[in-house]
């Protein structure tokens, strides 16, 4: 049974618009008891000027009247978004076609049932506001799928759903993405304890955000702002939705002033940034510093020999080593300049820093690049100098780096390819 609501009737500003009294002071005073604002016109004239006056919520309107009937009168109406309900009589019939393509809203035939009329009203109030939100909720997902880069998985990490946008972004069509993890995405160089960290966090219930590397279908790199949020059914994690925010312009860009454009290690500029900064940890965590200086060994005679594009290549693969040796988050590889690298790292006692730099440079020759003008070797090799400081002992970037270096000629002096431990080590 329907009921009538006298809450939303009472919130209305009502237009009516009728010419004969009778009826119009029926209707009239019946409706002041249920709508505060109910407004009435005898003709469309007074009706046009009325609707100008009040802005109703919903116009009530006869069609036969003098001076101007109710189409027309709708007709100059701008808003053609207004409910209209027309009360009509059977004889009405031609204008009740035109009516309909007024896109008037409800017709309640004369006599009017006044019930009827009210529950018109309220039909045509509510659907349109039902309307309205469903327009803004289709909407919204329509801009969410076009635009946000937006993906959803299982709580295993399986891939659900995914944005519109995120598949055109990453090239990937969605039957592709779908029953996937987001490993299909991985940049190789990302450790594999960030996505044990991300896990962690997530599968705990929290938010994890961060900035990520990928690739795309086609090899590309994307850098992203990356935000996974759990999301809870009755306390149990069901899905995670992940939304990024594409920032590889910027991240290029900042990479242009801290990466080497050669090798893609970081270059000196940014060491000297980064050293103050682990240095300051390391004091404040208690911890243990080690820097270690790397240079290639005659390493002019090795352009001389295979010349300068091949000199390239052979420190693209020596970054390439000094890269996978540092892969934990604090652990850093630097070309300095020309043939010298570095490499920073902590938490390392002596003895074991050594072995890890040794292992380093055999990792190097056992590149096999050949080297026939090498004295050390047939294939190139390089020579480093390690410095390791406790937290007591550590002051400044200079002393560090002049000891390494030190360690360093004494390793060429020695013979080459292999390390010399600074003697100042604590
Ligand atoms: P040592 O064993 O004493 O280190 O001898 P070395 O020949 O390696 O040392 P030296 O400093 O005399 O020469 C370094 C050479 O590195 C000279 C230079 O041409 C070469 N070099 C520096 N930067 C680049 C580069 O970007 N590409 C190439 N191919 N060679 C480079
Ligand atoms: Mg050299
Ligand atoms: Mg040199």
């Amino acid at each position: 049974m329907k009921k009538i609501n006298k809450e939303l009737l009472s919130n209305l500003t009502v237009l009516y618009v009728e010419d004969e009294e009778m009826i119009r002071d029926e209707i009239c005073y019946f409706f002041k008891k249920y709508v505060k604002n109910f407004h009435v016109a005898k003709n469309g004239l007074e009706g046009l000027d009325s609707y100008l006056e009040y802005k109703p919520d919903l116009i009530i309107t006869d069609i036969q009247m003098p001076k101007m009937n109710g189409l027309e009168m709708l007709k100059k109406i701008e808003n053609k978004n207004i409910p209209v309900i027309i009360t009509t009589a059977y004889s009405d019939i031609d204008y009740f076609l035109k009516a309909i393509e007024l896109n008037v809203n409800k017709f309640v035939i004369k006599p009017i049932d006044l019930m009827e009329l009210v529950f018109a009203i309220q039909d045509c109030v509510i659907s349109d506001h039902m309307q309205d939100k469903l327009f803004e909720k289709e909407n919204l997902l329509r801009i969410v799928d076009e635009n946000v880069l937006i993906s959803i998985t299982d709580s295993k990490g399986n891939i659900i759903d995914a944005s519109h946008a995120f598949c055109e972004f990453v090239e990937y069509t969605k039957d592709e993405l779908i029953g996937k993890s987001h490993s299909i995405l991985k940049h190789e160089d990302t450790p594999s304890h960030f996505y044990e960290k991300m896990w962690e966090k997530i599968t705990s219930g929290n938010v994890f955000k961060s900035e990520i590397r990928n690739r795309k279908k086609n090899g590309d790199i994307y850098w992203a702002n990356l935000t996974i949020t759990p999301v809870f059914k009755e306390d149990k994690i069901v899905n995670f939705t992940a939304i990024r925010q594409d920032i590889t312009s910027a991240k290029k860009l900042e990479l242009l002033s801290i990466e080497d454009d050669l090798t893609k290690l970081y270059n000196r500029r940014y060491f000297n940034k980064i050293i103050d900064k682990e240095i300051r940890r390391v004091k404040r965590d208690n911890s243990i510093l080690s820097l270690l200086t790397l240079d290639i060994d005659y390493f002019k005679k090795y352009n001389d020999t295979y010349g300068h594009p091949q000199g390239d290549k052979a420190l693209i693969e020596v970054a390439r080593v000094l890269k996978e040796s540092t892969l934990r988050a604090t652990d850093y590889s630097f070309r300095m300049g020309g043939e010298e690298f570095s490499i920073i790292f902590s938490g390392v006692e002596i003895e074991e820093s050594l072995h890890y730099s040794q292992e380093i440079v055999k990792k190097i020759e056992s590149l096999h690049l050949e080297h026939t003008t090498n004295i050390a070797s047939k294939y190139l090799t390089i020579s480093a100098g390690l410095i390791v400081l406790n937290s007591d002992e550590l002051d400044s970037v200079e002393s560090l780096y002049k000891y390494s270096d030190e360690a360093l000629y004494e390793a060429k002096v020695k013979g080459r390819n292999q390390v010399v431990l600074s003697k100042n080590s604590k």
